[in-house]
């Protein structure tokens, strides 16, 4: 069966020791139970990532990274290698979410390379797809998520494409209080769970592990997740507090 995942990404949000402290309260109200039902990530700013790892590995959860360089090692100021992630016991990685699309030029070509970085170095990528509203509004969402996915995964082989997870974040839900509805959300994961088969085969297309992101919160999280092609949830800013990420990860 596959993996249901509710993971965090905290932005550039949080000093140090407010980190710390929400680390803490998460820690705290983590039961075995919800951590039987969901494997929980938590994604900081880099610069805790050990701090966080830390505290997650001794309470049963996860941490990620939410970029990494597509490049190997060497003379790329700033940039943090796969290598370096996982050498302090980082598990996943965010790649593509679509701030780093649209602010930082990220296109599906380098995404690609950062895919490869993140398998080699045995990093899980979860992988995000997703339209903006006037390609939904033209009705070209379905085409633009799979060109994203033709062009960043679909030449993994078959084993290396099962250790993708994938999140469909619709741009126009991040951060807008606007969610998808619970069919579109179900209806756009059938449409990459097809693609999938397609591609490889029907096998790795049921354990393919696909999130949805993008205004997701305590409230809307039961229908989501109750649809039967969503299997957890990437989430923004409701993640930055202890009390309202807890009341997700309930809704698995
Ligand atoms: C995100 O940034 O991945 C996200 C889903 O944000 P929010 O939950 O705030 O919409």
């Amino acid at each position: 069966m596959r993996k249901k995942i509710v993971a965090g990404n905290w932005k550039m949000n949080k000093t140090f020791s407010e980190a710390e402290m929400l680390l803490e309260e998460i820690a705290e109200l983590l039961t075995d139970d919800l951590l039987s039902k969901a494997t929980v990530v938590v994604c900081p700013p880099s610069l805790y990532l050990e701090l966080a790892d830390d505290i997650a590995a001794e309470n049963g959860f996860y941490t990620g990274a939410q970029n990494l360089s597509d490049k190997e090692s060497g003379a790329y100021t700033g940039e943090i290698s796969a290598a370096m992630i996982k050498s302090i016991g980082v598990d996943y990685v965010i790649i593509g979410h679509s701030e780093r699309r649209t602010y930082y030029h990220e296109t599906d070509e380098l995404l690609k390379e950062k895919v490869l970085q993140a398998l080699k170095h045995e990093l899980t990528p979860v992988f995000c797809c997703g339209e903006v509203l006037d390609q939904r509004n033209q009705s070209i969402h379905f085409d633009v998520v799979k060109k994203q996915l033709e062009i960043a995964l679909f030449d993994l082989s078959p084993e290396e494409f099962s250790k993708i997870v994938i999140a469909y974040e619709p741009v126009w839900a991040i951060g807008t209080g606007v969610n998808a509805t619970p069919a579109q959300a179900q209806e756009m994961h059938t449409y990459i769970r097809k693609l999938i088969a397609d591609r490889y085969n029907k096998e790795i297309a049921d354990e393919t592990t696909i999130l949805y992101g993008g205004s997701c919160n305590e409230k809307n999280a039961p229908e989501l997740f109750s649809q039967p092609d969503v299997d957890g949830g990437l989430i923004g800013g409701a993640s930055l507090k202890a009390e309202s990420f807890i009341g997700i990860i309930k809704a698995i």
